[in-house]
């Protein structure tokens, strides 16, 4: 275990557990063995974690914005000190293997270096006025008290996406994150604690849907950020609604990629799969389906199904392992379920989809070829390593199918023509398009879905205006 603490931390304290606190256990899902026991946050802990960053809130957003960075900066420093323990821990209670662990928090370090860059970015704005001896003045404003409820899948990454930018912006935090993964935020908040960011200003929950929902219609929030499933984003949505709470939702995705017949097939391939067996196919933005131009279509179903056919399954703990363990057995069996479902509706596996001899919670990453435009595969998010493949006769099919789904967040193209790629970006109802390349965004870039994935969005100045809010002053000379 990589930290010793196992309730919340709230005034830069972890606090004593109550004897009427419950339990929750936290299992490493390569050998479904307990790692530790982590306490619940009560109602009452979620209002006093509130009333702490609520307390917090006039220091933190009147020191100087360069101060405000060093404390990120602090932050970035600490956490680099601990890397091989964050990598550990992913490993060990997410199931990265080591590459993707090493990615993530090197990501999520980067995040608080980038946006302590922008204190002295952040800028308003001096509007000329119609009335003469009138300024009009815009100025960013901090939202106030945040509540971010994390999901398990880049949980320090995403944990970091929500703190950076409400720190440099002057906002304070509550943070939970999901049930499966608390101990890197445990080991977060030791961080905040050794560098001395003062008391209040990070604060975390524990605990399952009932905290979050606790968090996300408390009267205390100003702003709730949220990033997980869709059908929990709209619980949130309506409970933030009672008390008019803005929220930021990153929701799911079914990102298509498509494949045209001058696509370089080696680049496809290899961006394709690698995005399909990123953090063992559990990322919102990796390839969910394939549409590819028949011309080239037998040779990319074979050559992928190669590619993905050939991984090892394991422990991430073993260097010689490609993919890890899903995150629980629910994750798990709904994969093999939908698996199952598919081919019994008519889709052929290519290849992958074994079993792995472990009661670790393992699916080898498969290949399905699907004929039948309407199956369900095609449309409903897996969140799970299976990849299934639709061949289009040309782009305008593959147009039309990849946007016939309730989702807008990522899609890819492969292709080398640009006056194609033009048309394709023009014509995709997504919030992402990658072309000849695969998710990862940057961070001075932009991230957020359109339609059912999302409201809101995160990275670069976008991240800014999420946390702030614009007060503008109209000041008359006499
Ligand atoms: P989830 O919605 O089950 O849980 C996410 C978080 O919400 C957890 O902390 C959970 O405890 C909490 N929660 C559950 N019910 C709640 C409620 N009623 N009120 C408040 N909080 C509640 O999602 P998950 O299974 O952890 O994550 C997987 C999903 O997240 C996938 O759909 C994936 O696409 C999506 N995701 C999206 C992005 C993005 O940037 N768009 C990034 C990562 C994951």
């Amino acid at each position: 275990m990589s930290s010793e603490h196992t309730t919340s931390f709230i005034n830069g304290e972890f606090i004593a557990a109550a004897p009427e606190d419950e339990d929750l256990d936290v299992l490493n899902p390569s050998t479904t063995e307990r790692i530790t026991t982590v306490k619940i946050s009560s109602p009452e802990v979620v209002d006093r974690a509130v009333a702490a960053a609520r307390a917090a809130q006039d220091r933190w957003r009147r020191l100087p914005q360069t101060e405000r960075a060093r404390y990120m900066i602090a932050i970035a420093d600490e956490m680099q000190r601990r890397h091989e323990d964050f990598v550990v821990d992913l490993m060990t209670e997410q199931g990265k293997v080591r590459a993707h662990a090493e990615g993530e928090v090197g990501k999520a370090i980067g995040y608080f270096r980038y946006m302590a860059e922008w204190a002295r970015r952040i800028e308003g704005e001096v509007i000329p006025s119609d009335r003469p001896g009138e300024l009009i003045v815009l100025q960013r404003r901090p939202i106030g008290v945040v509540a971010g409820i994390c999901p398990w899948n880049y949980p320090l990454f995403l944990l970091s996406r929500k703190v950076a930018p409400a720190l440099i912006t002057g906002s304070t935090l509550v943070i939970k994150p999901a049930e499966d993964t608390p101990i890197n935020a445990l080991m977060f908040a030791e961080v905040c604690a050794a560098v001395g960011l003062p008391a209040g200003v990070f604060n975390l929950v524990l605990g399952t849907g009932a905290v979050g929902a606790a968090m996300s219609g408390h009267p205390g929030v100003d702003f709730v950020t949220f990033t997980g499933s869709t059908a929990t984003g709209a619980k949130i949505m309506e409970s933030a609604s009672k008390s008019v709470t803005k929220v930021s939702l990153e929701l799911g995705g079914k990102a298509p990629a498509i494949v045209l017949k001058d696509a370089d097939l080696d680049l496809a391939v290899e961006k394709i799969a690698e995005s399909r067996l990123l953090n063992n196919g559990q990322v919102c933005t990796c390839a969910e389906r394939v549409y590819v131009e028949r011309p080239v279509a037998d040779e990319f179903i074979k050559r992928i199904g190669e590619r993905l056919g050939r991984l090892k399954t394991g422990d991430p703990a073993d260097p010689t392992v490609d993919v890890g363990p899903l995150v629980n057995r629910k994750a798990a069996d709904r994969t093999r379920k939908v698996l199952d479902e598919a081919l019994a509706a008519g889709a052929t596996l290519v290849a992958g989809g074994g079993r792995v001899d472990s009661p670790g919670y393992f699916f080898p990453p498969a290949v399905i070829r699907v004929d039948d435009p309407a199956a369900d595969i095609l449309y409903n998010e897996v969140f799970g390593p299976i990849l299934p493949v639709h061949v289009v006769e040309n782009v305008d099919e593959a147009i039309e199918r990849a946007n016939d789904c309730e989702y807008g967040l990522a899609s890819s193209l492969y292709t080398n023509d640009l006056n194609m790629t033009l048309r394709v970006i023009d014509e995709l109802q997504f919030g992402e398009v990658y072309v000849n390349r695969e998710n990862e965004e940057a961070i001075q870039g932009f991230h957020a879905g359109i339609k059912a994935s999302g409201i809101g969005g995160a990275d670069g100045k976008h991240a800014i205006e999420e946390y702030t809010t614009t007060q503008v002053s109209y000041i008359q000379r006499h």
